[in-house]
């Protein structure tokens, strides 16, 4: 028998998170003897929980809220898009050593990808927020060759942050300059909570851009956001945040089990019933 192989996610708390119910669907679609478990470790715990991971059988792992900037600052060999980034996503062990890397830049463009082929020769793109998603949008457009990247964030010190690490071709603004940078942009990217369940609101209003303008959202809970929803009633092109997810965890998959896995209507389907029973 093949020998299993063993990964986990770990969080604080981690009982939100999806990635078991997307990895387990591979393992078992692909016939792979495996398991992905969710892991609740407490700040204070990392340490010891990184130093002992591969002792305990596992492969590698996802991480996810609060642990991304942490396993940064304590994994020292890491991909060039966690280094662009300053947060890791993913772990595993090569050449007996511990190894660090960000995927959510690919799965955002890997989602326009298949929802809205084009996209990065689509003009200006307007991004919302500032925070850790944001980053990896930023590095996404940049890679991909957007020439203008307009951050917006309520606190603008924490743009111009941003704007000062990614260099040319990215600005950084107030939330009052929205609808003025809406107007001719061909990308709207909300990356900021707003519109998550449980914070309804609407973090731009899609009214002033023009009708080419694709408005994407990376919240999925629910999966029409308020800013969604108003795009796709004014006539515009919309892509939700489902794709990004799922997307994210396919070079993951990869990296650890071995085959690269598909993003298929059956994966959606089971995700959003999951996301669908959880409130
Ligand atoms: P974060 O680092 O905490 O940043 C949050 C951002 O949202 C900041 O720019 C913050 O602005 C802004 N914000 C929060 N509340 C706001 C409000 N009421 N009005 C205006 N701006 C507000 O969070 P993050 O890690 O970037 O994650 C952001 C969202 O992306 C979360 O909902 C997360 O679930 C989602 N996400 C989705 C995926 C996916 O795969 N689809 C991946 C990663 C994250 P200030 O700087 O002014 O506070």
């Amino acid at each position: 028998m093949a020998e299993m192989k063993k990964a986990f996610v770990i969080g604080h708390p981690i009982a939100h998170s999806r990635s078991p119910k997307i990895h387990g669907h591979w393992l078992k679609a692909y016939g792979i003897a495996g398991s992905y478990e969710a892991i609740d470790v407490m700040p204070g715990d990392l340490p010891a929980f990184l130093s002992a991971f591969g002792e305990n059988g596992f492969n590698g792992g996802n991480v996810t809220i609060p642990h991304k900037e942490a396993v940064f600052a304590v994994v020292k060999r890491r991909d060039a898009a966690a280094e662009q980034i300053g947060a890791i996503n993913t772990l595993w062990t090569e050449d007996g050593e511990l190894r660090g890397g960000n995927t959510d830049a690919h799965g955002f463009a890997a989602n326009l990808d298949e929802y809205a082929p084009g996209w990065a020769g689509n003009g200006p793109a307007v991004v919302l927020g500032a925070g850790g998603a944001a980053r990896a949008i930023i590095h996404a457009l940049k890679e991909r060759g957007v020439s203008d990247i307009r951050i917006v964030n309520r606190t603008k010190a924490r743009a111009v942050e941003l704007r000062d690490q990614f260099g040319a071709g990215v600005s950084a603004h107030g939330s009052e300059a929205t609808d003025e940078l809406n107007a001719d942009a061909g990308l709207l990217i909300n990356t900021t909570a707003l519109g998550m369940h449980g914070n309804e609101g609407l973090p731009a209003d899609p009214a002033g851009l023009p009708a080419h303008a694709i408005v994407t959202d990376i919240v999925y809970v629910p999966l029409e956001t308020p800013l969604l929803a108003a795009a796709r009633r004014r006539g515009l092109k919309t892509v939700n945040g489902l794709g990004m997810l799922l997307h994210q965890a396919v070079p993951v998959f990869e990296r650890w089990f071995g085959r690269r896995p598909e993003v298929t209507p059956e994966l959606r389907d089971l995700v959003v019933a999951d996301l669908g029973a959880s409130h």
